[in-house]
Protein backbone atom coordinates (compact mmCIF):
# COMPACT_ATOMS: atom_id res chain seq x y z
CA UNK A 1 0.00 0.00 0.00
CA UNK A 2 1.18 3.52 -0.27
CA UNK A 3 0.85 5.21 2.65
CA UNK A 4 0.89 8.80 0.57
CA UNK A 5 -2.69 7.77 -0.59
CA UNK A 6 -3.86 7.63 2.75
CA UNK A 7 -3.94 11.65 2.82
CA UNK A 8 -5.54 12.29 -0.96
CA UNK A 9 -8.42 13.87 -0.25
CA UNK A 10 -11.72 12.40 -1.83
CA UNK A 11 -12.77 13.75 -5.34
CA UNK A 12 -14.41 17.13 -6.06
CA UNK A 13 -17.84 16.18 -7.04
CA UNK A 14 -20.34 19.40 -7.65
CA UNK A 15 -20.21 19.91 -3.88
CA UNK A 16 -17.63 22.49 -4.66
CA UNK A 17 -19.71 23.91 -7.96
CA UNK A 18 -20.27 27.27 -5.81
CA UNK A 19 -16.65 27.82 -5.81
CA UNK A 20 -16.60 27.53 -9.64
CA UNK A 21 -17.31 30.22 -12.30
CA UNK A 22 -20.75 28.80 -14.08
CA UNK A 23 -18.95 28.35 -17.23
CA UNK A 24 -16.75 25.75 -15.55
CA UNK A 25 -19.56 24.34 -14.06
CA UNK A 26 -21.25 23.47 -17.34
CA UNK A 27 -18.26 22.19 -18.75
CA UNK A 28 -17.93 19.59 -16.20
CA UNK A 29 -18.50 15.79 -16.88
CA UNK A 30 -22.23 14.67 -16.54
CA UNK A 31 -21.86 13.74 -12.78
CA UNK A 32 -25.28 15.05 -11.28
CA UNK A 33 -25.55 15.75 -7.45
CA UNK A 34 -27.23 13.25 -5.42
CA UNK A 35 -30.22 14.61 -4.38
CA UNK A 36 -30.38 15.07 -0.44
CA UNK A 37 -33.01 13.13 1.06
CA UNK A 38 -36.36 15.56 2.18
CA UNK A 39 -37.80 15.49 5.20
CA UNK A 40 -40.51 13.32 5.79
CA UNK A 41 -44.09 14.62 7.39
CA UNK A 42 -47.03 11.89 8.22
CA UNK A 43 -50.03 12.97 8.58
CA UNK A 44 -52.69 10.49 10.07
CA UNK A 45 -55.91 11.27 8.03
CA UNK A 46 -59.56 10.57 9.81
CA UNK A 47 -60.31 10.83 5.53
CA UNK A 48 -58.14 7.67 4.40
CA UNK A 49 -59.40 3.74 5.22
CA UNK A 50 -56.89 1.92 3.73
CA UNK A 51 -54.44 3.89 1.12
CA UNK A 52 -51.88 5.91 1.65
CA UNK A 53 -51.07 8.88 -0.82
CA UNK A 54 -47.29 10.20 -0.62
CA UNK A 55 -46.56 14.03 -2.19
CA UNK A 56 -42.93 16.18 -2.89
CA UNK A 57 -43.93 19.37 -0.95
CA UNK A 58 -40.63 22.48 -0.68
CA UNK A 59 -39.49 21.12 2.18
CA UNK A 60 -40.20 17.61 2.31
CA UNK A 61 -42.11 14.41 1.70
CA UNK A 62 -45.94 14.53 2.99
CA UNK A 63 -47.43 10.90 3.74
CA UNK A 64 -51.30 10.74 4.50
CA UNK A 65 -52.12 7.43 6.21
CA UNK A 66 -55.03 6.25 7.30
CA UNK A 67 -55.97 7.12 11.00
CA UNK A 68 -56.76 3.88 12.51
CA UNK A 69 -53.40 2.41 11.01
CA UNK A 70 -51.28 0.56 13.51
CA UNK A 71 -47.45 2.09 14.47
CA UNK A 72 -45.89 -1.39 12.45
CA UNK A 73 -47.82 -1.04 9.33
CA UNK A 74 -47.79 2.71 9.26
CA UNK A 75 -43.64 2.59 9.00
CA UNK A 76 -44.02 0.31 6.48
CA UNK A 77 -45.87 2.43 4.00
CA UNK A 78 -44.15 5.06 4.66
CA UNK A 79 -41.03 3.87 4.00
CA UNK A 80 -42.63 2.19 0.75
CA UNK A 81 -43.96 5.09 -0.90
CA UNK A 82 -41.25 7.76 0.66
CA UNK A 83 -38.68 5.22 -1.36
CA UNK A 84 -40.86 5.56 -4.75
CA UNK A 85 -40.87 8.76 -4.35
CA UNK A 86 -36.85 9.50 -4.15
CA UNK A 87 -36.38 6.90 -7.04
CA UNK A 88 -38.93 9.55 -9.41
CA UNK A 89 -36.80 13.01 -7.81
CA UNK A 90 -33.40 11.08 -8.61
CA UNK A 91 -34.57 10.11 -11.83
CA UNK A 92 -35.66 13.46 -12.64
CA UNK A 93 -32.68 15.22 -11.09
CA UNK A 94 -30.52 13.43 -14.09
CA UNK A 95 -28.48 10.28 -14.02
CA UNK A 96 -25.08 10.44 -12.34
CA UNK A 97 -22.32 8.70 -14.84
CA UNK A 98 -21.22 6.16 -12.58
CA UNK A 99 -18.55 4.90 -15.58
CA UNK A 100 -17.15 8.39 -15.53
CA UNK A 101 -17.05 8.22 -11.03
CA UNK A 102 -16.11 4.97 -10.72
CA UNK A 103 -12.44 6.15 -13.42
CA UNK A 104 -11.46 8.83 -11.63
CA UNK A 105 -12.20 7.27 -8.14
CA UNK A 106 -9.92 4.16 -9.96
CA UNK A 107 -6.95 6.50 -11.17
CA UNK A 108 -7.12 8.49 -7.54
CA UNK A 109 -6.86 5.38 -5.53
CA UNK A 110 -4.53 3.12 -7.67
CA UNK A 111 -7.18 0.63 -8.21
CA UNK A 112 -8.68 -1.20 -11.40
CA UNK A 113 -11.32 -0.55 -13.54
CA UNK A 114 -14.03 -2.25 -13.70
CA UNK A 115 -15.50 -3.94 -16.92
CA UNK A 116 -18.70 -2.26 -16.27
CA UNK A 117 -20.55 0.00 -13.33
CA UNK A 118 -24.26 -0.05 -13.41
CA UNK A 119 -27.01 0.79 -10.99
CA UNK A 120 -29.17 -2.23 -9.87
CA UNK A 121 -32.16 -2.24 -7.88
CA UNK A 122 -30.89 -4.03 -4.98
CA UNK A 123 -32.93 -3.31 -1.63
CA UNK A 124 -30.30 -5.65 0.38
CA UNK A 125 -27.27 -4.16 0.12
CA UNK A 126 -25.32 -1.35 -1.28
CA UNK A 127 -23.10 -2.74 -4.09
CA UNK A 128 -22.05 -6.29 -5.37
CA UNK A 129 -19.03 -7.28 -7.07
CA UNK A 130 -18.52 -10.10 -9.40
CA UNK A 131 -14.46 -9.99 -9.90
CA UNK A 132 -14.49 -13.02 -12.18
CA UNK A 133 -15.85 -10.34 -14.68
CA UNK A 134 -14.84 -7.38 -13.41
CA UNK A 135 -18.44 -5.99 -13.18
CA UNK A 136 -19.60 -3.60 -10.12
CA UNK A 137 -23.48 -3.13 -9.31
CA UNK A 138 -24.64 -0.31 -6.97
CA UNK A 139 -27.88 -0.22 -5.39
CA UNK A 140 -30.44 3.09 -6.99
CA UNK A 141 -31.31 4.01 -3.34
CA UNK A 142 -27.19 5.67 -3.64
CA UNK A 143 -28.30 7.60 -6.25
CA UNK A 144 -29.75 9.68 -3.80
CA UNK A 145 -26.88 10.06 -0.99
CA UNK A 146 -24.25 11.92 -0.93
CA UNK A 147 -21.69 12.55 -3.41
CA UNK A 148 -18.79 11.15 -0.73
CA UNK A 149 -20.44 8.04 0.08
CA UNK A 150 -21.49 6.94 -2.95
CA UNK A 151 -17.86 7.19 -3.61
CA UNK A 152 -17.11 5.43 -0.71
CA UNK A 153 -19.50 2.54 -2.24
CA UNK A 154 -17.73 2.64 -5.24
CA UNK A 155 -14.09 2.47 -3.76
CA UNK A 156 -15.62 -0.84 -1.57
CA UNK A 157 -16.53 -2.10 -4.72
CA UNK A 158 -13.18 -1.54 -6.56
CA UNK A 159 -10.71 -2.56 -3.73
CA UNK A 160 -13.21 -6.03 -4.30
CA UNK A 161 -11.54 -6.00 -8.40
CA UNK A 162 -8.50 -6.83 -6.36
CA UNK A 163 -9.55 -8.54 -3.06
CA UNK A 164 -12.61 -10.41 -3.24
CA UNK A 165 -12.71 -10.70 0.50
CA UNK A 166 -13.47 -8.30 3.83
CA UNK A 167 -9.70 -9.61 4.71
CA UNK A 168 -7.49 -7.09 6.10
CA UNK A 169 -5.50 -6.53 2.62
CA UNK A 170 -9.22 -5.54 1.01
CA UNK A 171 -9.67 -2.74 4.03
CA UNK A 172 -6.35 -1.61 3.20
CA UNK A 173 -7.31 -0.92 -0.08
CA UNK A 174 -10.50 0.30 0.42
CA UNK A 175 -9.35 2.49 3.11
CA UNK A 176 -7.89 4.38 0.85
CA UNK A 177 -10.65 6.98 0.53
CA UNK A 178 -10.36 8.66 3.74
CA UNK A 179 -14.33 9.16 4.64
CA UNK A 180 -14.65 5.24 4.04
CA UNK A 181 -15.44 4.26 8.12
CA UNK A 182 -17.65 7.94 8.22
CA UNK A 183 -19.74 6.50 4.95
CA UNK A 184 -20.47 3.47 6.75
CA UNK A 185 -21.93 5.01 9.91
CA UNK A 186 -24.22 6.88 7.32
CA UNK A 187 -25.26 4.11 5.51
CA UNK A 188 -25.81 2.10 8.64
CA UNK A 189 -28.03 5.01 10.12
CA UNK A 190 -30.02 5.11 6.79
CA UNK A 191 -30.88 1.71 6.85
CA UNK A 192 -31.71 1.87 10.40
CA UNK A 193 -29.12 -0.29 12.10
CA UNK A 194 -29.82 -3.29 9.13
CA UNK A 195 -26.73 -4.18 8.29
CA UNK A 196 -26.05 -3.79 4.40
CA UNK A 197 -23.30 -5.42 3.07
CA UNK A 198 -21.73 -5.70 0.29
CA UNK A 199 -22.13 -8.86 -1.99
CA UNK A 200 -18.93 -10.35 -3.18
CA UNK A 201 -19.10 -13.38 -6.09
ZN1 LIG B 1 -17.52 -5.66 0.38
Amino acid sequence: MAPALLNTPPLAGTDTAADTPAELVAAEPVVAEPLVPLAIRVIRSPKRHKTAAAKVLPDCIEVRVPAGMTTEAEAEMVAKLVARVERKRAAKAGPIDLADRAAKLARRYDLPLPVSITWAEQNDRWGSCTSSRGTIRISTRLARVPTWVLDAVIVHELAHLCEPNHSTAFWALANRYPRQERASGFLEAMSQGHSDPCHIV
